[in-house]
């Protein structure tokens, strides 16, 4: 990628991805090399189905939906990564090869490395492998609970949750999302987002016209939303809590084993 350039030491960018961030104690120093900032482009397509990974992702504030696409063309939101984790666990999970299809939905810097660089670095035990554990952990906590949102839940409540989801990740109340971006992740028709859309907006909630989103009432939003918005929020605030504790665990091991 042309635009792309290296992070060098003491003068890159701030890093904001929260795994990467957790590193910087520790492994990061030696990740660093391997790593390279990117900007990640709306409705860049970053994984094919069924092709070989050969980037893993660290979103800052670039955020990646994972899509899933059945035979008849039908499409469904399998997750939504942004800073608080990575795209291309599979990679971490030893499989060389994505089942979705990946997609920028909203645009911004990230840091990618090289599959076969990440397989090498994560070491058993080593603090970059304990973090994914528990990134994967919320993974798929939210990809059971994407499940049963589109199941259970009525499309209104569904296109708050995911307005709400873009907003934390675009870090913005205003942000650029066409009808049929949103319908290919909610897996609905264009005219069902347009309905539920209207009905946001008729409450004073949203303002949303030519692809452009504004929320107005975050708090209302919330309220229309579905639990799934808080759920998963509850999943990233918890594994940004944890991190402290996954990196020391070991060390206080040694210390007592040391004893
Ligand atoms: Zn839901």
């Amino acid at each position: 990628m042309n635009t792309a350039k290296r992070q060098r030491p003491g003068t890159g960018a701030p890093i904001r991805n929260d795994i990467l961030r957790a590193l910087l104690e520790s492994e990061y120093r030696d990740l660093r090399p391997r790593l390279e900032q990117v900007e990640l482009k709306p409705g860049e397509i970053i994984y094919r189905a069924d092709q070989a990974i050969k980037y893993v992702y660290f979103p800052g504030r670039a955020a990646v939906a994972t899509i899933e696409t059945l035979e008849d063309g039908r499409t469904v939101e399998v997750g939504i990564i942004g800073a608080e984790g990575m795209v291309g666990i599979n990679i971490f999970l030893g499989c060389l090869i994505s089942p979705d299809k990946a997609v920028v939905h909203v645009p911004g810097d990230a840091m990618r490395m090289k599959a076969n660089d990440l397989r090498q670095a994560v070491r058993f035990g080593s603090p970059l492998q304990r973090l994914l554990l528990r990134y994967t952990q919320v993974l798929l906590a939210s990809i059971s609970q994407s499940v049963a949102c589109s199941q259970h839940h009525a499309l209104v409540q569904r296109v708050a949750r995911l307005i709400l989801t873009l907003r934390d990740h675009a870090e913005s109340n205003e942000f650029t999302m066409s009808h049929r971006s949103i319908a290919t992740l909610l897996g609905m028709r264009r005219e069902g987002v347009s309905e539920a859309a209207g009905k946001l907006q008729a409450a004073g909630l949203i303002t949303y016209s030519r692809a452009h989103i504004r929320i107005l009432d975050a708090a209302g939003l919330k309220k229309q939303s579905c639990e799934c918005y808080r759920f998963i929020r509850r999943q990233i605030n918890g594994m940004q809590r944890d991190m402290p504790r996954v990196l020391a665990e070991p060390q206080r091991r040694g210390r007592r084993d040391a004893s």
